[in-house]
């Protein structure tokens, strides 16, 4: 198998778009977060490329790859209606030949939260996110806040491996009553649905408790009594916003971090503190 050569019709397409050049990753199943991604990118740059690739090394054995939703039909429609220049989506086998074998270890900032919960899931981010970077060459990586460690990993990942790609957050985009707009929110039953929602309150009596003065503990507390009692809690945190590290006063950039399970469905959100 020669990936060089599967590859050379998007290299061809890709030389031919002006610069700058904005990437925006994804694994379909899009929502308007997605959107609002192309829409940022389209704004600051000349063109705009797209990925649609369910990353199968970021999942887990016992994770929803299988079931995860796709669409392919519907996401090409969205992103043509969105004005993307180019849509790459690869097979897996051109992502991952059989004998493949080289990752990307993000070292001890995808061992904590979500990388204690998912122990492969942010070396398989890296190394799909590198091979990416080089397939794509862009001039700006456009990432989501709403995976906010990821965003972490991914800033650390361009500088540690020299990439020259400029690195741009972008807002969490959610529904009206809160619900960080997510391709697994599909899962969640009504009832689910309707719980989901205290995560983001969650976060938000948290935060208003530490800028209250409150210790990180006590408005931890507070925080876990607004959760709705079919959340299953896994964590709650407030994070230096670049290591992941846990701060025990709040000393921005910072995340103040949440994922709880709602039935089957875990359910991540985030709170950005900027300054
Ligand atoms: P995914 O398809 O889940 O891998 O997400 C692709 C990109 O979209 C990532 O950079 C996500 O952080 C971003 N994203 C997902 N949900 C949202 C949202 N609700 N608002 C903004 N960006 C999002």
């Amino acid at each position: 198998m020669n990936v060089a050569h599967e590859l050379a019709p998007t290299r061809a397409q890709l030389e031919k778009l002006a610069r700058p050049l904005g990437f925006v990753p994804t694994m379909g199943a899009l929502h308007a977060g997605h959107l609002r991604l192309v829409e940022v990118a389209r704004r600051e740059c000349k063109s705009v490329a797209v990925s649609l690739f369910v990353n199968p090394m970021q999942f887990g054995p016992q994770e929803d790859y299988e079931r995860y939703p796709r669409d392919f039909e519907a996401d090409s429609a969205l992103l043509a209606q969105a004005g993307v220049d180019l849509l790459f989506a690869p097979e897996s086998t051109t992502m991952y030949p059989p004998d493949f074998s080289t990752f990307v270890d993000v070292g001890k900032l995808g061992t904590r939260f979500e990388g204690a919960a998912r122990p492969t899931h942010f070396r398989g981010v890296a190394t799909v996110v590198a091979k990416l970077l080089h397939v794509v060459e862009p001039d700006v990586l456009y990432l989501g806040q709403k995976d906010a460690q990821q965003t972490a990993v991914l800033t650390r990942l361009v500088r540690d491996l020299n990439f020259t790609t400029r690195v741009q957050i972008v807002e969490t985009v959610r529904e009206a009553d809160g619900l960080a707009l997510s391709s697994r929110n599909a899962y969640l039953s009504v009832q689910e649905r309707a719980a989901a929602t205290t995560l983001y309150a969650a976060l938000q009596m948290m935060l208003k408790e530490i800028r209250a003065g409150r210790s990180v503990e006590e408005a931890r507390e507070a925080a876990v009594r607004v959760l709705s009692s079919q959340a299953r809690l896994e964590y709650l945190n407030l994070v230096d916003a670049q290591t992941f590290s846990r701060l025990q006063t709040l000393r921005p950039p910072a995340f103040l971090i949440g994922a709880a399970r709602f039935g089957r469905t875990r359910l991540l959100d985030n709170l950005w503190i900027r300054e």
